[in-house]
């Protein structure tokens, strides 16, 4: 091959980025702040202490630092499995026969394997860190779950972890990989929690939802001695975790002097698209870069794409803090797609401000092109993708497709946040075509909007 640029973009031990990035610290119209959902004035410190751990909520309200030390004991937790790779997509680009150049950031070679781990590590260090001896927190498809499981245990804490039922018995092998790690799994509703117990005496039968698990998870928490709640995305402070992801993007591309015209990523709560993006959409906010950023999300759960901008809840129980941003409604009940980390009704606040602003696109799709185009990339690429990155795949080929009709060689960078192991049974629908492509009605969605609360934040 005889290209200059080499299929890795390497970084050494001396070039990986020592801190996380804070974009809220660059943007001028910052999100608006958490609410707490009583008195709806904004969240302090005392309101969410009970039940996060101190320094992220110290994160979660900080809009002013822009760069916030990775502490060494997180740096040496990173270092079992970063830098990420960065690659370049040449079998991709000869592929599809296009004058773009592909960069993709490959988050999926941890045990977890997704981006997920770059949050759990910090959150369990921190909780070490205060004294803590135990956390707990929920998941759906399972990805978190695992990650805090890896996380948890390298630090040496208890962990509880509240897997949706239905997945729970989907998905065995992501419950035996979280349980060998050492954490207790319970199928949510469970009879373990006052949450639990009434939903099911409404209905014994539930399959569960992330919802009904996200407030066993709290009500654990609060309740439990020197234990605490960590959750895997949304939240600014989970999203600060990730901007390592962007961060070493960005410190590879200058290395090599590349500027990337177009920036992809798949969005569920937002973190790992927000994580990779901060440092080049803080060019963009400073005038510097003239960059594009594209979200890639699921027809069948359009945050981006058909969501209303207010104030909702993060949890169908409303046990959260009000958060302005991007919501289908708490009520909003995703259909089963095999895209399992991108069924959620809200997204990141400081990705909603963006796309309320202008500086951040949304495109939705449908599975089966999804899964289209997880399989072009896997046959040339050699990485077994996670159903939610290929969404971003999916949208890097567009553009790439875009670049062949008119001749640009714009250079795309996506974030491939995966790996699909645990999710063969989705390809193996997708072979045997026996994927469905659900794309929620109108109504659908005006059911959902009816549970965004109605305060007046707002009616405004
Ligand atoms: C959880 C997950 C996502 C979605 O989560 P975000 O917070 O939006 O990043 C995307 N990709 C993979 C592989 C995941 O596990």
């Amino acid at each position: 091959m005889a290209a200059k640029i080499p299929t890795r973009l390497h970084l050494s031990e001396d070039e990986v980025p020592r801190y996380w990035y804070n974009l809220r610290a660059d943007m001028a119209d910052k999100p608006q702040p958490l609410l707490h959902p009583e008195t709806l004035t904004p969240i302090t410190k005392a309101d969410l202490e009970p039940v996060f751990c101190k320094e992220p909520v110290k994160q979660e309200l900080d809009e002013t630092t822009r760069l916030i030390p990775i502490p060494e004991g997180v740096q040496e937790f990173y270092r079992a499995y970063r830098p990420a790779a960065l690659i370049r997509a040449y079998f991709l680009e000869k592929a599809l026969a296009t004058p773009a150049e592909i960069y993709y950031k490959f988050e999926g070679t941890n045990t977890s394997g997704s981006h997920k781990l770059n949050s759990a590590g910090p959150q369990s260090f921190y909780a070490k860190a205060e004294g803590l001896s135990s956390l707990v927190t929920e998941t759906g498809a399972g990805q978190w779950g695992t990650a805090m499981a890896m996380a948890a245990g390298f630090y040496g804490l208890n962990l509880t972890v509240f897997m949706v039922k239905v997945s729970s018995e989907q998905k065995p092998h992501r419950r035996a990989l979280i349980e060998t790690y050492g954490a207790r799994l319970i199928p949510s509703p469970s009879d373990t929690t006052e949450s639990g117990r009434a939903i099911l005496a409404k209905d014994p039968s539930s399959g569960g939802s992330l919802g009904c698990a996200i407030s066993e998870a709290i009500e654990k928490a609060v309740k439990t001695e020197k234990c605490r709640y960590v959750p895997g995305s949304v939240l600014n402070h989970v999203a600060l975790h990730q901007s390592i992801i962007g961060q070493e993007a960005k410190a590879a591309l200058d290395k090599y002097g590349i500027k990337p015209d177009v920036i992809i990523g798949c969005a569920g709560g937002g973190s790992n698209l927000a994580g990779l993006i901060a440092p080049f959409m803080g060019e963009r906010l400073a005038g510097t870069s003239k960059a594009r950023f594209i979200a890639a999300e699921p027809a069948s759960c359009p945050s981006f794409t058909r969501g209303r901008y207010a104030y909702d809840f993060g949890d169908t129980a409303k046990a959260t803090p009000l958060i302005r941003m991007l919501t289908l409604g708490s009520g909003f009940v995703p259909s089963s797609s095999h895209a399992g980390g991108l069924r959620y009704h809200g997204m990141n606040p400081i990705l909603s401000k963006l796309y309320k602003d202008g500086f951040l696109e949304a495109q939705a799709h449908v599975q089966s092109a999804v899964f289209e185009a997880a399989v072009q990339f896997m046959k040339v690429e050699g990485i077994l993708p996670a159903p939610e990155s290929a969404h971003a795949i999916k949208a890097a080929i567009d553009e790439a497709l875009e670049c062949k009709k008119t001749g640009e060689k714009k250079v795309i960078l996506f974030g491939l946040s995966g790996t699909g192991y645990f999710d063969l049974s989705a390809y193996m629908a997708y072979n045997n075509k026996t994927m469905v492509d659900y794309v929620p009605g109108d109504e659908e969605l005006e059911r959902g909007f009816a549970s965004i609360p109605d305060i007046p934040q707002n009616r405004v």
